[in-house]
């Protein structure tokens, strides 16, 4: 099931926005940074906010309808006007992002996330959440949009104070990596000698005529690809993310020997399955291809960027679709608030390792959705193998997902 990430809360009056960081007990090192969620007795001190999902309290606690979904350690953003209240980072999850900026200068086709106007304010959230989050550094952090790069200094800035606050965090930064065709830029970035930093960045097509259609914004593909190399010479870590539609599976050979002739640098190439929402969601007759149809094209560009040394993963595509020779490379990747299986799932033996679905995509699935049953071979090696109809087949265990 997809985790709760927004709540209401009525409030006695209005007060600025908070963020705050969860806590059920009121013995806190530092009140003013948190928001306590009390059920009988409200204590004493200074709380950037107290909510409630229980009857009969103080005006002045916020009331839920449920807090069910909110763990000690959490940090949300309380709009003090509306009582909306997002959940802004996850303590028990490994999938929390910065949002910074709404704004992008593509509009690709498939964008899960359609850019629009900045209120101004987000940027400003994440660099909160980034000094909350300081005593207690979290494994790793996505920076997210919109565009991040198109915030210049903004991001500039965004990433020192990563660099200084979570030096150990490590950083996967979601950019289309038109900014970084700017060599000055990319120097600028590569000066913050930030040490866990990666930048991924969609290629949507071996040529310009593709790559710009899908990103509708013509000259996209020669920054991009201009940002691929101004990123290698600045020493900074880059992947090439392609998601799997009907404008990039044809011609998916040419883009994997695009990728490994000209971008052989790169320390990462994730094929990726295609998500229901956004322009996805609207484009979604014209996108969509069941994967078990491309399972061929995709297993082809798999190994054959495998054998010339390149890394890759597959991403957001069931084990159960992809071919057999590929499931090595399938990461679990779907951030896990959004992640759910099907009810033909059920009985399924690798279902704790598999991506699944995203749960927006629910309504139309593959056709091949089989669950897998996993027998140990006579000599109880380390290999399983797949009981399946049509026969026993290879299976190679996943390593761990990667967002
Ligand atoms: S049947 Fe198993 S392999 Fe297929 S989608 Fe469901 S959990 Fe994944």
């Amino acid at each position: 099931m997809a985790t709760v990430m927004t709540a209401y809360g009525e409030f006695g009056a209005t007060f600025p926005a908070v963020v705050g960081r969860i806590s059920r007990t009121g013995a806190v090192e530092r009140p003013e940074e948190t928001v306590l969620v009390v059920r009988d007795t409200v204590p004493a001190g200074d709380f950037a906010a107290i909510i409630s999902d229980c009857d009969g309290l103080p005006a002045s606690v916020g009331r839920y309808e449920s807090l069910d979904h909110l763990e000690d350690g959490d940090i949300v953003l309380i709009d003090g006007t509306t009582g909306f209240t997002r959940t802004l980072y996850r303590a028990g999850s490994l999938h929390n992002a910065l949002f910074v900026t709404n704004r992008c200068d593509n509009q690709c086709i498939m964008c899960s996330q359609p850019p629009g106007e900045d209120d101004g304010g987000s940027l400003t959230v994440a660099m909160r959440l980034v000094a909350l989050l300081k005593r207690t550094p979290p494994l790793r952090l996505t920076i997210t949009g919109g565009e991040p790069t198109l915030l210049g200094d903004g991001f500039v800035r965004l990433l020192s104070m990563l660099a200084t606050d979570l030096p150990e965090t490590t950083i996967t930064c979601l950019s289309n990596g038109r900014g970084f065709g700017n060599k000055a830029f990319a120097r600028a970035v590569a000066n913050i000698g930030h040490p866990e930093i990666r930048f991924s960045i969609p290629v949507h097509g071996d040529v310009p005529e593709v790559h710009d259609y899908v990103a509708q914004a013509s000259g996209a593909f020669r920054e991009t690809v201009a940002g691929f190399y101004n990123l290698e010479e600045c020493g900074l870590a880059a992947e090439a993310r392609v998601v799997l539609h009907s404008r990039s599976v044809p011609r998916l050979a040419q883009l994997s020997e695009f990728i490994w002739r000209k971008l052989p640098f790169l320390c990462q190439t994730a094929f990726m399955g295609l998500e229901n929402t956004g322009y996805g969601r609207m484009n979604w007759s014209e996108l969509w291809i069941d994967p078990i149809d491309y399972a061929d094209a995709l297993a082809n560009a798999v190994i054959g960027m495998y054998r010339r040394g390149l890394a890759v993963s597959v991403y957001n595509i069931p084990y159960c679709i992809l071919r057999p020779d590929i499931h090595g490379f399938a990461r679990r990747s779907i951030s896990d608030h959004k992640q759910t299986l099907v009810a033909e799932c059920a009985g399924c033996q690798v279902s704790e390792h598999c991506a699944g679905f995203f749960s927006s995509c629910l309504e139309r699935h593959s056709r091949a959705i089989r669950p897998i049953q996993l027998q140990r071979r006579r000599d109880d090696q380390t290999a399983i193998r797949v009981a399946r109809s049509g026969g026993l087949r290879d299976f190679g265990q996943g390593r761990d997902g990667e967002c």
